[in-house]
Parts: C-alpha cells; structure tokens; sequence
C-alpha cells in the first residue's frame, strides 16, 4: 500500500532577502513499507517528524531525496496527487476544523459529492460510512452537539465515504477525553478488520499501540524502533529514552519482572498481566 525509500524531508526558513536562515531536517533517511489491510501505529515524542511523514503520504508534501509510492502510486508524479489523495484519506488532531457542514449526514456526503458520485451512491455511502462508525443515529443532528469523540467520528465516517484504501489518522484522538478516545479507536479497529483498510495511526498514546499489528518508532525524523506491540514494549529502558512511557501495566510487569518474578515479556493489558500472575504462582 505505501513503499517510502530514503526519504529525507527538509524545512527551509528565508529571510526578506531569500537567504537561508534556517534548516530542519524533519525526515532523515526514512524506509517504511506498509502492506495492504495492515494497521500500523507510528510513536514518537513532539517534533520526531510524524506529521511531515503523514503529509508525504498523502502527497501534501513531496520528497527532497527519496520516493514515495502510494498503491503503486509517486507522489513525486504531480498526476498522480487527485488519485493518492483519495486513496488515502487523512483524519487530522482538531475534529472541529474537519467538520463543515451543519448536518452530520450532509457533512459526510460532502466529499464522494465533490469526486462527482452519483446521488443514489453519495447516499448509499453516507449510510454504510456512518453506520460503521457508530454514528447513523445521530444523521440528521448538527455537529455542534456532538462531543469530541462523536465528532472525529463524523470526520472518519466522512472519509470513509470517499472509498479510500487506506486512512491515515494524524494524533486524531489526542484531543479527545479517555472515552471519545476508545470510542474512535473502537471504530477505526472495525473498519480496518470488517473493511480491510489499511491504517496509519500516529499517536503519542502508548496504550493505542495494542490495536496495532505493527509499530514504528520514530525519533529525530528517524525510523528507530520497529516490530510487533509486544516485541516494542519490551524494550522499556529504551523507549524511555526517547521519552516514550510505557502504559503503567507493562511498566508493573516489567519491573516485577526485573525483581525475579518470572512473567513474560512486553505484556500489554491487565487481562494478560492476571493471567500471568496466576500461571506464575503469584496469585
Ligand atoms: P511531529 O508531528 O512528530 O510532532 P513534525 O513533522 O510536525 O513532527 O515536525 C518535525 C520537525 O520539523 C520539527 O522540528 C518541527 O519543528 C519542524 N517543522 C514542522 N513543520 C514545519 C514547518 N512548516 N516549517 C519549519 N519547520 C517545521
Ligand atoms: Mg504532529
């Protein structure tokens, strides 16, 4: 679904005069291949260069050095930009400049309407987008009633109804309280095990990790860490280095762990850390 190879991404400041004052590097030598139907969470602290990926990808962005192909796809090929943003679909971090219009239903027509789908389609869509989301019922409300999580919802449902292959979600539930939070992931784990979408997550919310099959650490616009959630969390000094916090659960296992308790690495839920106890003869 996504193939990036050496991809290197620079910020460039000028000043009145056009002189450089300024250059971030954000992506460093990045190689990332995501395959279809995968789901796939990216971790990094503020500034490892998450976003600036995430824009590559959605060709809102183009490589300095490097290539990046979107099903088959170069972004790099100015005539392919329509045809990858559509297969790609972004959710950003602020439900609240995602959503325009004042109907949730007509909200989520809005975009097959602009890629000039039949009527009787836009609203076949519309309704298989909202229902997956959990959101049918609340068609015909405006979103100004809707919480934060509801809202990103909307937003989802929204890209959903553009048929986009894969969707990238930008820090989508960073705004949102622990409920809204559970609520969109809930939805986004529906839609990439029921609709076979691939999903990019970024986040900083480690415990979001689990619904990930696999992870990408990134620090300083570098690929640092890769691998399965559990082989990622067992790597608990390090991540603490990038200051990346594990969730409390796997931080309680792994210092038991150390102290001699036998458990297993990278355990990931309370349900798992029980379950360990007992085999373990602790409880
Ligand atoms: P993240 O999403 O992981 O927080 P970003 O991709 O937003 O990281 O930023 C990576 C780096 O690029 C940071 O150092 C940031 O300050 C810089 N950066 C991001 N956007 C711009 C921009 N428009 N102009 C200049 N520098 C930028
Ligand atoms: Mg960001």
């Amino acid at each position: 679904m996504i193939k990036i190879k050496n991809l290197v991404h620079e910020y460039i400041r000028r000043d009145e005069n056009d002189e450089v004052t300024d250059i971030t590097k954000a992506i460093d030598d990045v190689n990332i291949e995501v395959e279809k139907g995968q789901f796939v969470a990216i971790l990094g602290h503020n500034g490892s260069g998450k976003s600036t990926l995430a824009k590559h990808i959605n060709a809102l962005l183009y490589p300095g050095e490097g290539s990046v192909m979107v099903d088959g796809k170069d972004t790099r090929n100015t005539e392919n930009i329509w045809e990858i943003r559509q297969s790609a679909g972004m959710v950003f971090q602020n439900p609240d400049n995602q959503i325009i219009a004042t109907v949730v239903e007509e909200d989520v027509g809005f975009g097959p309407e602009n890629l000039g789908v039949a009527p009787e389609e836009i609203w076949q869509r519309v309704e298989n987008s909202l229902k997956s989301v959990g959101m049918w019922k609340y068609r015909k409300d405006s979103p100004n009633k809707l919480s934060g999580g509801q809202k990103q919802r909307v937003a989802i449902a929204g890209i959903m109804a553009m048929h986009p292959k894969c969707i990238i979600l930008d820090e989508a539930t960073a705004m949102l309280d622990p409920k809204g939070r559970l609520e969109v992931m809930e939805s986004v784990k529906k839609l990439n095990e029921v609709e076979k979408i691939t999903v990019l997550h970024i986040t900083h919310y480690m415990e979001e990790v689990i619904y990930a099959d696999h992870v990408i650490v990134m620090d300083q616009g570098k690929v640092v860490m890769e691998g399965s959630p559990r082989e990622i969390f067992s790597r608990v000094e390090e991540l603490g280095r990038l200051h990346l916090e594990v969730p409390k659960i796997t931080r309680l296992a792994y210092e038991l762990q150390k102290e001699g308790v036998p458990l297993k690495n990278g355990i990931l839920t309370e349900e798992e850390f029980i379950k360990e106890l007992k085999s373990a003869g602790v409880v």
